[in-house]
């Protein structure tokens, strides 16, 4: 703990200092890009892995990056659908991001036994709701190894929850009017590399910086008639 007040003080002198422009303006208030939904894992830093200024990213963490679907209990969507009416509707963001990332602590959880969840029935509540992820692996095969099935479950979990975005009638609705573009992505902690689901070709692909187009990697999302070339 000494380290985080340390770090405070750190901040306010060193960083703080050189920035006090930057602070000021963002003082008077937010414009955002995008809205970012990421894992609370302590590994996976948003701002870092974009390299983005304060301001830029509105984050939304939760465990395993989990987008309730619009139908769930309202317990479940309250947070996501809050997140999404502030993001589209007050700060009007023209991008989502899901971004899922390897070794997950939350996903490797959805393989456990009915009694490792004994002392922790939220968590089993929460993972409940992704539980259907694990049928979608074994139902595409070629999970050889543990640590393969392990990656597939990462990848797919963002298909799902790119799925589950779309449920939400003002998701939808923003991207069918071409307001908005969704992304998928897998973040690999070991490499550094992150990967964008590319939808045509129905597989992740390396981000490579300008040499991505962004219309290879986005859409259709949404069944006819609007086939979104995003
Ligand atoms: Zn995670």
């Amino acid at each position: 703990m000494q380290g985080l007040y340390k770090g405070i003080q750190k901040f306010q002198k060193i960083y703080f200092d050189k920035e006090r422009e930057s602070f000021a303006r963002l003082s008077r208030g937010q414009s955002p890009d995008v809205l970012f939904f990421s894992c609370l894992d302590s590994r996976v830093n948003p701002n870092l892995l974009t390299q983005s200024e304060l301001g830029e990213l509105l984050i939304v963490r939760n465990v395993g990056n989990i987008i309730p679907p619009y139908i769930s209990s309202s317990s479940h969507k309250i947070c996501t659908a809050a997140a999404i009416e502030f993001a589209l509707l007050i700060l009007k963001v023209r991008y989502i991001i899901v971004c899922g990332h390897s070794d997950c602590g939350s996903l490797k959880a959805l393989y456990y036994d009915e009694k490792e969840f004994a002392d922790m029935p939220n968590l089993k509540e929460w993972l409940d709701i992704i539980s259907h992820v694990k049928g979608r692996v074994v139902r595409k095969g070629n999970a050889a190894t543990s640590e393969k099935r392990k990656e597939m479950t990462e990848k797919e979990h963002i298909i799902v929850q790119l799925e589950n975005l779309l449920t939400y009638p003002l998701v939808e609705r923003a991207i069918r009017e071409k307001r908005v573009k969704l992304q998928g992505w897998y973040y690999e902690i070991g490499t550094g590399e992150v990967y964008a689901y590319n939808w045509s070709k129905k597989m992740f692909e390396k981000i490579n910086g300008s040499r991505n187009k962004e219309k290879e990697l986005a859409g259709p999302y949404l069944r006819e008639p609007c086939l979104c070339p995003l």
